[in-house]
């Protein structure tokens, strides 16, 4: 038997039309059911339903063979134990810096200011703003950034953007691009070498249905 972990949402809703182009159809909508382990039409391949936080940990630890998630989750996890085939080119986003619209953030930059910034990316930004010299007070956050600079939290965030519609409802703007991000396929390296035949049928079925950079 093969599980893949998938979370709810974006990645499991971009990720069905790879696994129908590989001949797999998921038995169940998850938004639907309340179950966490979903069967597919082939009996040697289950589904399982995480946080997407959680897939690098499932795939890494061996709770599943393989797994879909963000290029931001899976930097912020860190790469242990975990083979990276694939980028499956969905759930494209970036990830930016945002700021409230009356925040000069150049200026704020170009005089060393000591900038505090919410997020939930915490590796990557200290990174970031490690490498362009700016100092910052990082706090870390599990959702609704937006509304850190609103309630003065923070002077700016580090989130993922991808129509750029929340940063404009909440009267932010996006000044820095830090990062293009896509969702990867990830797989145990125990399981590839135990389960060798089926997990390679599996990868070149998704890897023939990625749609062509
Ligand atoms: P948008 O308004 O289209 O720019 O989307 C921004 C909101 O959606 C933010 O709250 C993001 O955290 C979330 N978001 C955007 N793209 C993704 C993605 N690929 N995966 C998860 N969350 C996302």
């Amino acid at each position: 038997m093969i599980t893949l972990a998938l979370s709810k949402g974006r990645i499991f809703d971009e990720t069905l039309p790879l696994l129908r182009e590989a001949g797999i159809e998921v038995s169940e909508d998850p938004e639907k059911s309340r179950k966490l382990i979903l069967a597919t039409n082939d009996p040697g391949v289950r589904v399982v339903l995480v946080r997407a936080t959680d897939v690098p940990t499932y795939v890494q630890y061996g709770g599943a063979d393989l797994g879909v998630t963000g290029l931001d989750t899976l930097i912020e996890h860190g790469n242990q134990g975990l083979y990276q085939p694939l980028d499956l080119q969905i759930a494209k986003c970036r990830v930016s810096v945002a700021v409230r619209a009356d925040f000069d953030y150049a200026n704020a930059v170009r005089q060393g200011s000591r900038l505090r910034v919410a997020t939930k990316y915490v590796g990557i930004a200290r990174e970031f703003f490690a490498a362009k010299g700016v100092h910052v007070d990082l706090i870390k956050l599990y959702g609704s950034m937006e509304l850190a600079p609103l309630t003065g939290l923070a002077d700016a965030i580090v989130d993922l953007v991808s129509t750029g519609n929340t940063l404009k409802a909440n009267h932010l703007v996006e000044v820095e691009r830090i990062m293009d991000i896509s969702s990867r396929l990830v797989v145990n390296q125990a399981a590839l070498k135990l389960k060798q035949a089926p997990m390679r049928r599996l990868i070149d079925a998704f890897a023939r249905a990625v749609p062509a950079a």
